[in-house]
């Protein structure tokens, strides 16, 4: 039964007076041990307009996560899988250091809370390492970074010293990225004095396939629905992608 069947049979078992008596009630202490169940679980869809094999997805992908303890897995849903991991050590690393790739489509992981289905889980987002070039030095601090990290996503952390400082050919930002929207190419930053506008370019760390065309992470250029950037041929590319920085791990797949 795929999960439209679903959701229509359970549109047409609607909970009524006259069935409400049969309803199961489950015991605080049973649900409370339902919840810590969710503590070792994870749910992962890999972004693909591919069916995914089961069983290559549960052959590869403990390997490609890295992780040190075994990870059970099981199917969900269209390309969404389950994983029961043995280590909480292991299950806060993949929630953590995304994104994470499966033969380079996205796997978006989500932590399902209380009494959430996979099906109730939206997968439309991933936390990744941004590069910013062309910075003014002046720019170059935490807390300007911030700002313009801001315009990226929601901002998870910024590589900066004890002092705020960054240093180098360009500074990291890691946000969370909204992926339903186009990837950003640069951002235009300006004082309050209106000093001419400098473009940062932005570079993406460890980034999975995405749409030429229109610039989304999840299908390829030859599935994109849209027309809006025809014509526009270089305005995305693999040019994006940026060079893995030190200290950052490398993608396995
Ligand atoms: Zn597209």
């Amino acid at each position: 039964m795929d999960s439209e069947e679903i959701v229509r049979r359970v549109n047409a078992l609607k909970l009524s007076s006259s069935n409400k008596d049969g309803v199961v009630i489950i015991s605080a202490d049973l649900t409370s041990q339902g919840l810590q169940r969710l503590d070792s679980c994870l749910v992962g869809k890999v972004l693909s307009s591919k069916a995914v094999n089961r069983d290559t997805f549960r052959t590869h992908m403990p390997r490609i996560l890295q992780a040190k303890k075994p990870v059970n897995i099981e199917v969900v849903g269209e390309n969404t899988f389950l994983l029961d991991f043995h280590s909480v050590i292991d299950r806060r690393h993949v929630l953590m250091d995304g994104p994470w790739t499966f033969f380079k489509d996205l796997v978006v992981f989500k932590a399902p809370q209380g009494l959430q289905k996979p099906a109730d889980l939206v997968f439309d987002e991933m936390p990744i390492w941004v590069q910013c070039y062309n910075i003014p030095i002046v720019f170059m601090q935490s807390t300007i970074l911030r700002n313009i990290g801001s315009k990226i996503g929601q901002v998870l952390d910024i590589e900066a010293g004890d002092d705020g400082n960054c240093i180098g050919r360009f500074a990291r930002v890691r946000v969370m990225l909204d992926i339903t929207k186009p990837l950003k190419q640069g951002i235009w930053v300006q004082t309050e004095e209106k000093s001419e506008a400098v473009c940062i370019v932005l570079l993406y760390e460890r980034l999975p396939n995405f749409c030429f065309s229109c610039g989304i992470i999840g299908h390829a250029q030859r599935n994109c629905d849209s027309k809006s950037n025809e014509g526009q041929s270089d305005k995305y590319g693999n040019w994006l992608r940026a060079q893995s920085s030190a200290g950052v791990r490398s993608p396995i797949v």
